[in-house]
């Protein structure tokens, strides 16, 4: 299996980025935020709770994001493999995925972490919120909130990986497909 955490800050493209490598690679996306939010469209009990979060920029609280991972995984059994897009966003999260993987007999290839300065991450989002009507993209308190967020709680997460040497910097500016063409040269590097 080839599994993949996508990582890196609100705004930094991963989502983008996700669609064009599960098209090349055959993998099952799954990103915790998108979820989150089927989850509040849905008017579930999980949507409901996640709500109270997302809506300040916090971090929904680890043991329900990990149950709701680990479900989302077992659903897909048989994939070629996942990518993380989102997750994991805490040291804890990046041990349960570990222990979880380990129980199915795989692990994370590797962590690509796309790589964007804060006023360019800012500006992204800001453009965002006109066309997804995303609440947490259209205050620019929130967005800082969730930049701060990610700096204080969900930075970390990148040294739980080097320390596994796993963990592989991208450069997140540029032209989209220069971008995912750097992501593709990453993977395809991984066995050779
Ligand atoms: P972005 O990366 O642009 O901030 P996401 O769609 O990944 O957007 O996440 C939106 C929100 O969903 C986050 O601000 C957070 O409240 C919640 N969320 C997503 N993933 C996680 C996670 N792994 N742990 C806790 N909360 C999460």
């Amino acid at each position: 299996m080839l599994n993949i955490v996508l990582f890196g800050p609100p705004g930094a493209g991963k989502g983008t980025q996700s669609e064009r490598l599960i098209e090349k690679y055959g993998l099952v996306h799954l990103s915790t935020g998108d979820i989150f939010r089927a989850n509040i469209g849905g008017e579930t009990e999980l949507g409901l709770l996640a709500k109270s979060f997302m809506d300040k920029g916090a971090l929904v609280p680890d043991e329900v994001t990990i149950n709701m991972l680990k479900d989302e995984v077992s659903k897909h059994q048989g994939a070629r493999g996942f990518i993380f897009d989102g997750f994991p966003r805490t040291n804890a999260q990046a041990k349960a995925l570990d222990d979880f993987l380990a129980e199915l007999n795989t692990e994370i290839g590797v962590m690509l972490a796309l790589d964007v300065e804060e006023e360019e991450l800012k500006d992204r989002l800001l453009k965002r919120a006109k066309v997804s009507g995303r609440k947490d993209d259209s205050d620019p308190a929130v967005i800082q909130n969730r930049i701060d967020v990610y700096k204080k709680e969900t930075a970390p997460v990148k040294a739980y990986y080097e320390a596994q040497n796993k963990f592989i910097s991208i450069p997140g500016t540029g032209d989209i497909d220069e971008i995912s063409a750097r992501l593709y040269r990453a993977i395809d590097g991984l066995n050779a």
